[in-house]
């Protein structure tokens, strides 16, 4: 890759040091580049660190120490440059309740600079489908109604970059499946994105390359699916032709379940068996096999065994 990554965070630490609470090493060095035009997923589980640095790139939070670029500009040095190239759709939801979705886009223009005739806010509405609500108050907006407009709102100034801290925590199925329809298309249409989530189906989903932090530390960078490929386990769901009455095991095995009254799945290593191998042991134990599906490991597997490293 030789062109300039849209972020670059170079060994980024921040410690939060609360007036009278105990400070808190909340990002221990942090570093890598987001390349530009993918969707990058910023994956880790809750108190990572994702919120800290993505409110370091916002300007809400100092950090202690590192650099940032954002599309190529400082954020120490040249602050007001990194701001217009960025598009931060924050975790929290706050607006003022006496104004409207049309009012919040037309105040954020004002603050960007932007002239009456160049203002979007009719066409953002639209996108992310407010235009009926364009003169509700802000409090009269459903929870989904407000994260849409938070969405627009980082809109206004048409950032090549566009950041998204947890969209989709704690929205129902529907709205969440227009968000993601939503950021693919302004993706789509050229923004590069980058996603934090705690959801592993929706990194695996929506990202191409995807970064998991872990206790303010990054542990993969990797493009999705090198990452799912470092699930080194593989399962096979065999149907049997009786009831089974103990499950088969073998040492090849990680893991048999038994999952039905006739089905087992077995989690076998792919370094130490292949599913022909797992066949024949169960043939072995005087099974016979009806039916034999497989099923690729998922970010899950890895997730969950890159992340059970104690702090
Ligand atoms: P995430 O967004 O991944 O859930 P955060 O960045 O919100 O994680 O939090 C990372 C860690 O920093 C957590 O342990 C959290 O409690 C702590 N933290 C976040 N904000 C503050 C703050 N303002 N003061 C002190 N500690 C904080
Ligand atoms: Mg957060």
């Amino acid at each position: 890759m030789t062109s300039t990554p849209a972020i670059s965070i170079r060994d980024v630490v921040k410690r939060y040091a609360p007036a009278g609470g105990e400070a808190k090493l909340a990002l221990k060095g942090v570093s890598f580049d987001v390349p530009e035009g993918g969707i990058f997923g910023l994956l880790g589980p809750n108190g990572a660190g994702k919120s800290t640095l993505i409110n370091i790139m916002a300007g809400l939070v100092n950090k202690t120490s590192g650099a940032i670029d954002i599309w190529g500009f400082d954020i120490d040095r040249d602050m007001r440059n990194a701001k217009r190239s960025i598009g931060i759709v924050p975790q929290e939801i706050v607006f003022d309740p006496f104004f409207t979705p049309f009012e919040v886009l037309e105040i954020q223009a004002g603050l960007y600079g932007i002239a009456k005739p160049l203002r979007r806010s009719e066409e953002l509405l639209r996108a992310v489908h407010l235009a009926d609500k364009r003169d509700a108050y802000a409090r009269t907006l459903s929870g989904g109604m407000k994260r849409r407009l938070l969405i627009a709102k980082a809109l206004v100034h048409a950032p090549p970059v566009i950041v998204l801290d947890e969209p989709t925590a704690g929205v129902d199925v529907e709205l969440r499946r227009q968000l993601w329809d939503l950021v693919t298309e302004m993706n789509r249409e050229g923004a590069t994105i980058v996603l934090t989530t705690h959801y592993l189906e929706e990194a695996e989903e929506l990202c191409d390359r995807i970064a998991i932090i872990n206790h303010g530390e990054v542990i993969a960078n990797k493009p999705t699916r090198d990452l799912i490929g470092m699930a080194r386990e593989k399962v096979v769901v065999l149907t049997l032709d009786r009831d089974l009455g103990q499950i088969p095991v073998d040492p090849s095995f990680c893991k048999s379940e038994k999952v039905g009254d006739r089905i087992v799945e077995i989690t076998y290593d792919i370094d130490k068996a292949n599913a022909g191998q797992v066949l024949a042991a169960v043939q072995a134990q005087g099974f016979a096999i009806v039916d034999v599906t497989t099923r690729e490991a998922d970010l899950e597997d890895v997730f969950v065994r890159l992340t059970s490293n104690p702090a």
